[in-house]
């Protein structure tokens, strides 16, 4: 009798790095990797372990720049083409059917096209996060090869579809009606989620600001949808998935989180995490125009009075500034800041600060940089007498140049910054300050 060909195992293969691709984003690889098979070299790039590597793929689901690929041995890379050869001779299932999606919800979710991002605005000026989101979209679609599009709520807010076009939207939906000159959570997330009914995106994006925030969370539950909160990293996996990169457990971990089974997939992105894309002046687009029946007496919100809180100069947003000088528990108490201020006044900037100094009460929790602070994108970051636990580095590593000084030449903000001076504050940044200003009056002369 003739004996049974046993089948071979598929080969999962090992990640490895694409020379000459990775960004040092700071280890979303190493974070990811369930079997610490992945470290980072002194450049911040991965070095995979091919003997702890089980090959789940992980690390290139979150990787932001596709630095790392599979890689096959000769040997199994033959099993590989004799598998394909093998499915190309007998119907194979669709890969959703094979993570045991059924068919009624693969029909289900087949309604939902185009990626969505809110357009935030507040007096008919947008918030800038919303442009940073369509950089991020415009590549979501691409890779789905759908439409972008924006939608826009307010009175008198049609210039701001206009304004979506250059930064890269297809398409927008408006909503312009006086009930929603200012924000209340009623109103607006009952529009939005009419028009999620009606045109069906399969991915919303919305900033996480404290208005995105209150209202992302009234249309995913209103829609019942999953949401994932201030994302890092946004990418298409698998069967269209989004896949939903944020930090989890204190930051001590990347979770990427995927919404399988419902739509639209949901994510919001803190402003600054996602860069901003170019403007295109003068692009086109198509804006769609819808009416909603609002009943005002549905509303339990009424707005009385409104109160601006926004404060001169001196309360300069450290979300926005380009400059930012932050001071951590190396700064010793509230009255030393004023050497940070000066360094800041001299360069057009603001400080900022780690938690500890918010906890100690020398500053104000709106200067609080990191996880349960604020995501800042400067040009430059000075970060002075700041040890650089995650929860501090994941809100600045993005900073497009990070001066680092510390006394300890061990102190992990060293890792994430692009110049590092190890010694003490009271004496560097009085120098740097004072140097600036000697700089400045040579040119002036
Ligand atoms: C859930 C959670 C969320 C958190 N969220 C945040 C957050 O959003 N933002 C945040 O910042 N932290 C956050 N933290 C706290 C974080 O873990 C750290 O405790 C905090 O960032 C430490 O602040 P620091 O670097 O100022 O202080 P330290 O860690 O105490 O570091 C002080 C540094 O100053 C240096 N230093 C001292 N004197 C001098 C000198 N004269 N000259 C030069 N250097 C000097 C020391 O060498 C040291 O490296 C969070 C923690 C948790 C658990």
């Amino acid at each position: 009798m003739a004996e049974e060909k046993k089948k071979p195992k598929r080969p999962l293969g090992h990640a490895r790095l694409i020379l000459g691709k990775c960004i040092a984003c700071g280890g979303r690889c190493e974070a990811e990797c369930p079997k610490e098979a992945v470290t980072l070299n002194e450049k911040g790039e991965p070095v995979i372990d091919f003997n702890k590597c089980i090959g789940c793929r992980r690390c290139l689901k979150v990787c932001p720049a596709s630095a790392l690929e599979m890689f096959f041995t000769p040997e199994e890379q033959l099993v590989l083409d004799e598998l394909a050869k093998t499915a190309a001779q007998t119907k194979t299932p669709e890969p959703a059917e094979e993570e045991g999606q059924s068919a009624d919800v693969k029909a289900k979710l087949a309604q939902f096209k185009g990626v969505w991002v809110f357009v935030e605005q507040t007096e008919s000026k947008a918030e800038e996060v919303s442009w940073e989101l369509l950089g991020k979209g415009a590549e979501l679609a691409k890779a789905l090869n759908v439409e972008l599009s924006t939608f826009v709520l307010g009175e008198n807010v049609e210039a701001l579809c206009k304004e979506s076009f250059a930064y890269g939207a297809a398409k927008s939906y408006l909503v312009d009606d006086p009930v929603l000159k200012h924000y209340r959570t009623e109103p607006y997330y009952k529009a939005i989620c009419e028009l999620i009914n009606k045109y069906k995106p399969e991915i919303v994006l919305m900033g996480a600001t404290p208005l995105g925030r209150d209202l992302a969370g009234a249309v995913a539950t209103d829609l019942a949808t999953g949401l994932t909160a201030d994302c890092t990293g946004l990418t298409i996996g698998d069967n269209r998935l989004l896949l939903q990169t944020r930090p989890a457990f204190g930051g001590n971990i990347m979770a990427t989180i995927r919404t399988e089974e419902n739509r639209p997939q949901m994510a919001s992105v803190r402003p600054h995490v996602m860069p901003m894309p170019r403007k295109q002046e003068g692009a086109t687009g198509v804006i769609i125009r819808e009416k909603i029946a609002f009943n005002e007496n549905d509303f339990l919100v009424k707005i009385l009075e409104l109160v601006d809180d926004r404060k001169g100069d001196g309360g300069m947003d450290i979300a926005g500034a380009e400059v930012l000088v932050a001071g951590g528990r190396g700064m010793l108490s509230k009255d030393n800041f004023k050497i940070l201020q000066a360094l800041a006044d001299e360069l057009g900037g603001t400080i900022a600060a780690s938690r500890a100094c918010v906890e100690a009460g020398w500053v104000g929790v709106e200067k609080q940089v990191g996880q349960t602070g604020k995501t800042v994108r400067p040009k430059i970051y000075f970060a002075c007498g700041i040890s650089g636990a995650i929860q501090h580095t994941v809100g600045m590593q993005d900073s497009e140049l990070i001066i680092a000084i510390n006394r300890d030449p061990g102190a992990p903000i060293f890792e994430v910054a692009t110049y590092g001076i190890v010694g003490d504050l009271f004496k560097v940044v009085p120098a740097i300050t004072a140097r600036i200003k000697e700089l400045r009056n040579q040119r002036r002369k």
